[in-house]
């Protein structure tokens, strides 16, 4: 519950802002700090969950993106949004 609500607080600086003037907060000296802020806060949470769950992390991420490669093939996948159902 506390990644979601740290995921929350983050996104809570994008709520309503498209793409430009995101790219503008990114900039701003004090907004940078809180995202910065916030960014640490999920990535603490993520890896507490990992250290109790018994979850090895590297080989986590290792599994997860072969798995991607299967589902969303380069020459299928490579510059489009779409989930690999609709690829
Ligand atoms: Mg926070």
């Amino acid at each position: 519950m506390a990644l979601a609500a740290e995921a929350a607080e983050l996104m809570e600086h994008f709520l309503w802002v498209g793409p430009e003037a995101s790219a503008a907060v990114m900039v701003k000296p004090g907004k940078r700090a809180e995202i910065e802020e916030e960014l640490a806060d999920i990535v603490i949470y993520a890896l507490e969950f990992a250290n109790v769950s018994g979850i090895d992390v590297a080989s986590a991420i290792e599994k997860k993106m072969a798995a991607n490669a299967v589902k969303y093939p380069v020459e299928k996948a490579r510059g489009r949004a779409d989930k690999y159902t609709e690829l």
